[in-house]
């Protein structure tokens, strides 16, 4: 096993180990911490398939990359890491077998989405884009691109506070060219939320990317649906990759009909972040400017909006759990909501 740069967490340090998601990656579970007294949250990669096969040794060294990224940017919107899990092996030595974080009591912006059928009241929307916002530019301040933005890689805390997690794709600034071919093999499912100049035969790893990637989870978050529906990877690249005048975005009509308070700049927003030329989006300090003001307008509301929410998430399945928390909030024309280590420079966005 190789030196461990980060704290061990034994397996019998743990117990009530419990299955809460699956990824493309592996599974997910919760358990007790017994001397730390809390819940933690235990990541295990699936290839992990034995002490002596060569898809363990990479997985092992992708844990340890992800982990050292993830201890690099100790921030309020950036999901914690308190170590390295570590189980014995049929040979009786201990392996590392997952990294053990900060548990999150309410799952996703995609779990939050299913379970309210429709987007979060508009107060708690703009307060999730802003926190996203602000954990990305943490990230980006400190170099790191995190190449795999998207509803299930925000975690939700017990009041809904949002947390970027999953730094397997996240890479330094300055890293070197990535083939087209490596990165669909890492990104897997997330290719809806990938901009067109990654779809090149190579991608030169850029943060402009990750603004891309904040364009459409924006669009996720006050829609609730999912970007370009039954399009597999090979349609999208056809449709965000088009000249100027046929490129395909998702729709935008519904929202603009959307009479909120902020929402007309939202849209603007969105659609800078998802422009075909990298240079052209913003950076992430412009966008936690304009989603402060954007989220100050609606401040007042989020204590309201954070408790309907719970109510509802806390009620039985067969209740009112899926209604659409918006219905009433104002839509202008229609009676139905839609269901809903970089230098500091601007070079990676040109
Ligand atoms: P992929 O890895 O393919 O991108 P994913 O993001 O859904 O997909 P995981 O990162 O493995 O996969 O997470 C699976 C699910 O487990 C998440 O969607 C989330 O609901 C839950 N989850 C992950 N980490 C935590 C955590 N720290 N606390 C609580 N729930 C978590």
């Amino acid at each position: 096993m190789a030196l461990l740069s980060h704290d061990p967490i034994y397996s019998e340090d743990l117990e009530k180990q419990e299955l809460i998601g699956s990824g493309g990656f592996g599974d997910v579970y919760k358990a007790r911490h017994k001397g730390l007294g809390f819940d933690v949250a235990v990541k295990k990669p699936r290839q992990a398939v034995g002490p002596d096969s060569s898809l363990f040794m990479q997985s092992e060294a992708a844990l340890n990359k992800e982990a050292d990224h993830m201890s690099k940017v100790s921030c309020e919107f950036v999901l914690r890491i308190y170590g390295i899990y570590l189980e014995k092996s049929g040979g009786g030595n201990y392996m590392q077998k997952g990294i053990v974080m900060e548990f999150m009591q309410r799952g996703s912006i995609q779990t939050l989405q299913k379970d309210l059928s429709g987007p979060p009241p508009w107060p708690l929307a703009f307060r999730l884009a802003h926190q996203v916002a602000l954990g990305i530019n943490f990230l980006h301040e400190k170099r790191l691109i995190h190449h795999d933005l998207k509803p299930s890689n925000v975690l939700l805390d017990k009041d809904l506070n949002a947390k970027l997690a999953d730094f397997g794709l996240a890479r330094d600034s300055t890293s070197a060219m990535i083939s087209s071919e490596e990165l669909v093999k890492e990104i897997g499912g997330s290719y809806k939320y990938m901009p067109p100049e990654a779809f090149h035969l190579s991608y030169n790893p850029c943060r402009a990317f990750d603004s891309y990637s904040y364009g459409i989870l924006l669009w996720s978050i006050f829609t609730a649906k999912e970007p370009y529906p039954g399009k597999n990877y090979t349609l999208v690249e056809v449709m965000i990759t088009k000249d100027e005048k046929n490129v395909q975005r998702p729709p935008c009509d519904e929202l603009e009909l959307i009479a909120v308070n902020g929402m007309t700049e939202m849209v603007a927003l969105m659609k800078r972040c998802w422009d075909k030329e990298p240079r052209k989006r913003p950076q992430f300090k412009e966008c936690c400017e304009i989603t402060e003001r954007m989220y100050s307008e609606h401040e007042k509301g989020i204590d309201d909006a954070v408790r309907e929410v719970k109510t509802r998430l806390d009620q039985p399945e067969s209740s009112t759990k899926k209604q659409n928390p918006s219905t009433s909030m104002g839509l202008r024309n229609s009676p139905q909501m839609p269901v809903q280590t970089v230098s500091n420079d601007t070079v990676d966005y040109g």
